[in-house]
């Protein structure tokens, strides 16, 4: 079978949990149009943070590589309390803050790996935007206006709840007695917040002030993804109130549903608990990369099912971060092996069949755990099939395939870090004479040969299918 066979499979369709409908909805459009709720810029971000910008970045490109066009929208709430709070405590504007915090933000999408997203509106780029919006939204009965405050009118919207399958009723039990006196119902949510002293502000029909949160994200989405739109992600933690309020303003005003499909990442626990700055239980996201690698962090994200909790360890990181190695090793190595020779048949049909396994697992709510599964499982083979003495022209075809079907996620893609000529040889020549010495027993001086590289940067491992090496600071 030649090796263009195995790459010419049809696409298969993708199917995702929406939490509103409670099913697998399939996702048909051509463009997708795809709203990610954005950070608050007032702190750099934690690792929880960044789960979803990771998973729905990698849905994205899982998205294009079916031939689809995306237009991902996550915008930065850059106007907000906490950013409010930080610059006080800093005596510096909060624009100053928010300006700080949405560079480090852009920086960090980098150290992820994650790409931009093809538009990062800013809250008070839309200032005049959502004031037209709030307008609207009271013309028409559903929003009031109170001492400056503007409030949505939860009664007038009859499916709220829909969303998070909270039931009016239950709600207004659960709700605090200290009723801010001003809303007609304790349910009832700000629009629109009148300007305290000192607070970033904007003019308005019912006087200087600034949107509120739940606004923000209705007014950019519908503006530069049109309603409806394909998908709607973030957090589970962002399902009640805030997409459960989207909903309400959106469709209140619309008539027509907000987002077809919306989608919803797990929390990252720490001993069970969610990671959150208030909690104090948190990792900035660039020390972890730092610590383990752009790929380990992914890596630990994509092999968990995306709607879950998932718990960090530095066990967890750890593991991945030598999966990975694991996977690079064996790539590395067979990219070094002669290009001639032939792939058997049943290799090729056993290829064949993982590959069709890594797409049905994708197209299944996006189980990247499962398509990685399917990855691991072709390194296995490979190694079985090299070690029963295999043409290398099999392995080297495996190895291509991983690199191909891991590109999508994101994962998987770079190439040996390679030193000058002579280094290499050199390298080579050292690691031939280790090899010819551990073969005579003599563990002590192949140790030194591994220890001494290792001082030099060169980092030596033993793979089933012989030794390979990286040059340390070299990614992956
Ligand atoms: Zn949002």
């Amino acid at each position: 079978m030649a090796l263009s066979t195995l790459w010419e499979k049809e696409v298969v369709g993708l199917q995702l949990y929406s939490t509103l409908s409670r099913r697998l909805e399939e996702l048909s459009s051509d463009t997708v149009r795809m709203y990610v709720c954005g950070p608050t810029v007032y702190d750099l971000i934690h690792i929880g943070n960044a789960r979803p910008f990771i998973v729905f970045d990698a849905l994205r490109r899982y998205l294009k590589s079916q031939g689809r066009e995306v237009i991902y929208v996550q915008n930065i709430t850059d106007v907000d309390d906490k950013i409010i709070n930080r610059a006080r405590e800093e005596g510096v504007p909060a624009s100053e803050i928010a300006a700080r915090y949405t560079e480090e933000y852009f920086r960090d999408l980098e150290r992820l790996g994650v790409n931009r997203p093809t538009h990062s509106p800013k809250a008070t780029e839309y200032v005049a935007k959502m004031v037209e919006f709030i307008e609207k939204l009271i013309e028409k009965g559903h929003a009031y206006v109170v001492d400056g405050d503007v409030y949505f009118s939860v009664a007038s919207f009859p499916e709220y709840g829909k969303l998070s399958g909270k039931v009016l009723e239950e709600l207004k039990a659960g709700a605090r007695i200290a009723v801010d006196e001003k809303k007609r119902d304790p349910l009832d949510f700000a629009l629109w917040k009148a300007a305290k002293p000192g607070e970033p502000k904007w003019p308005s029909p019912w006087g200087e002030g600034r949107p509120g949160w739940h606004t923000e994200c209705v007014v950019m989405a519908m503006d530069l993804l049109g309603v409806p739109f394909d998908i709607h992600a973030g957090g589970s933690d962002l399902i009640f109130p805030h997409h459960e309020n989207e909903i309400a303003q959106a469709e209140a005003l619309t008539e027509k549903p907000f987002a077809r499909i919306w989608l919803h990442n797990g929390m990252l626990t720490v001993r069970g608990e969610k990671m959150a700055k208030s909690l104090g239980n948190f990792a900035y996201a660039r020390d972890v990369v730092e610590r383990y690698g752009t790929e380990a962090v992914r890596y630990f994200y994509l092999t968990r099912a995306y709607r879950k909790p998932l718990d960090f360890s530095d066990a967890a990181l750890s593991e991945a971060k030598r999966a990975v190695e694991g996977v690079y090793d064996f790539l590395w190595e067979a990219e070094s092996l002669p290009e001639e020779g032939e792939i058997p048949e049943a290799f090729s049909v056993e290829l064949s069949s993982l590959e069709d396994k890594f797409h049905a697992r994708l197209s299944d709510d996006f189980d990247t755990a499962g398509a990685i599964g399917a990855l691991q499982e072709i390194v296995g083979a490979a190694h079985r099939f090299r070690q029963a003495g295999g043409d290398p022209a099999g392995v080297r075809a495996a190895a291509a395939l991983v690199r191909k079907l891991a590109e999508p996620l994101g994962l998987f893609q770079v190439e040996r870090p390679r030193a000058e000529g002579l280094t290499e040889e050199l390298i080579g020549l050292l690691i031939e004479l280790r090899a010819e010495l551990r073969k005579q027993k003599d563990f002590a001086l192949a140790d030194r040969i591994r220890a001494r590289l290792a001082e030099l940067g060169v980092e030596l491992r033993d793979t089933p299918t012989g030794t390979t090496w990286t040059i340390k600071g070299g990614d992956g």
